[in-house]
């Protein structure tokens, strides 16, 4: 899997994407680091005790442009994503 670009550009399209996820919303991520863009900030602090509601990664430009794979990168961080 390509390694995504920790930058602003990638951040406000994550934040259209992750940040209307009900996954993202239901439980708070953008109050726990690293608040979003976990395909390349790696899995959120609240991983383990968060609930599975879905992932808008699939339709996000930034998992199209890096041809990234797998999805739900707040909850499993981008290893086994490859
Ligand atoms: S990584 Fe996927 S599941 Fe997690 S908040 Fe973003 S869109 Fe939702
Ligand atoms: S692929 Fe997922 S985590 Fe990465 S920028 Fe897009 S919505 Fe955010």
């Amino acid at each position: 899997m390509a390694v995504v670009e920790d930058n602003q550009e990638n951040m406000e399209i994550c934040k259209r994407f992750c940040g209307t996820c009900p996954t993202y919303q239901t439980n708070r991520m953008k109050e726990s680091p690293p608040h979003a863009l976990f395909c390349a900030r790696g899995k959120s602090a609240i991983a383990d005790t968060a609930e599975n509601k879905g992932c808008n990664c699939f339709q996000c430009d930034v998992f199209k442009k890096y041809n990234l794979k797998g999805g739900f990168f707040c909850l499993h961080g981008t290893e086994g994503s490859k």
